[in-house]
């Protein structure tokens, strides 16, 4: 995938976030925001040699050796937490994960105890380039317990010249101490018309833009990947109805943690039809023949609705949704290790079937 171009919505953030003290910034809010490039953005500018020590900081000048160091992972004074899983998506794979051992193993989807190991003696020693070390930690509710708590002792007790930025996608997964610990910063939701700019730098059509900002709830960074990989308006907006008439549509190309999110929107945005709010990942019309659907199953008489326990057709409807979206977190946690992604997938798709009362 092609590195996306700047995000032109970070640079003021950075400049906001320059002028405060504080040795310890969370920087919160839903993903897709430009929480990672924003949280790299403070540690380049920390350890920027370009402005004389002691000067108001200022974003990084990108040339001096500082900086360079940066760009190609190698500087002593700048420590970068990330799952292993998202090393390799980010360009951040270390070269200590590489022995034969390590690489069967599945990549780890939190920051691990290694990890703090590895904070804890970076934060004790001197730092090697006179401005200071930086602790980068992303996404910081992938942190375990363990973690967490041995980054608060160290946050409790700073040593003297380490700087912290945790970057966040789930603040209220982290722990209350370590929220308060730190100075938080809610990330800013671009402009829609900053967005299409950004998204239409990738060559897509403006339809397609539109629909993957449809289709990612707004995020700019999870359109961003949509376009990359291809996304289809038209694909998108037959979904509902093909799930409809028992068929995967585009999911019978997706992985199971793509299956699971995709039908984690669609039944949200069902829900939200059904009790007359707006859905949010998909048009309303392409919506409409399974709402459609859901209200010609509620013609019941009043007798059969007592015998269903007095339950309104559009409760019990409801509380079937309910159920498929608690169904769903549930195959959220077991989706990284599938034992068999096409059963997984047909499971799923009985699932959506069963909720939505569609053929199969
Ligand atoms: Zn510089």
């Amino acid at each position: 995938m092609p590195a996306a171009p700047e995000m032109p919505w970070l640079p003021a953030q950075l400049n906001a976030l320059l002028a405060q003290q504080g040795h310890a910034l969370l920087l919160e809010g839903p993903s897709g925001l430009g929480q990672f490039a924003l949280a790299m953005g403070w540690a380049k500018a920390l350890l920027c040699e370009a402005h004389a020590l002691g000067t108001p900081l200022a974003p990084a000048c990108g040339v001096c050796e500082s900086c360079h160091a940066v760009q190609v992972h190698t500087h002593p004074d700048l420590l970068v937490l990330l799952p292993e899983a998202m090393q390799l998506d980010l360009g951040w794979s270390s070269a200590d994960t590489d022995s034969a051992s390590e690489a069967k193993r599945k990549p780890s989807q939190e920051i691990r105890v290694e990890a703090m190991r590895k904070m804890i003696t970076f934060c004790q020693r001197t730092d090697a380039r006179g401005r200071g070390k930086v602790v980068v930690v992303y996404p910081a509710e992938s942190m375990n317990t363990v973690t967490a708590n041995a980054l608060l002792k160290t946050l409790e007790e700073p040593p003297g010249n380490s700087r912290f930025v945790l970057a966040t996608e789930a603040s209220h997964r982290l722990l209350p101490t370590i929220r308060s610990r730190c100075h938080s910063w809610k990330m800013a939701w671009p402009a829609d018309a900053e967005i299409h700019a950004w998204l239409s730098a990738g060559h897509s059509t403006a339809e397609q833009v539109q629909g993957a900002m449809q289709a990612s709830g707004g995020r700019p960074q999870n359109a961003w990947e949509l376009l990359q990989s291809g996304f289809e308006p038209q694909a998108w907006s037959q979904l509902p109805r093909q799930l409809l008439q028992g068929q995967a549509g585009l999911l019978a190309a997706a992985s199971p943690s793509q299956t699971i999110a995709v039908l984690q929107q669609l039944c949200h945005d069902v829900m939200a039809m059904v009790v007359g709010a707006v859905p949010r990942y998909f048009s309303q019309d392409s919506l409409k023949p399974l709402v459609a659907h859901l209200g010609a199953q509620t013609g019941e008489t009043i007798t059969q609705q007592l015998q269903q326990g007095g339950q309104s057709p559009r409760q019990r409807t409801l509380e079937r949704l309910a159920q498929w979206s608690v169904d769903l977190q549930q195959a959220q946690r077991t989706s990284e290790h599938p034992f068999a992604p096409e059963l997984m997938l047909t499971a799923l798709l009985d699932q959506a079937s069963q909720a939505l009362q569609a053929k199969r």
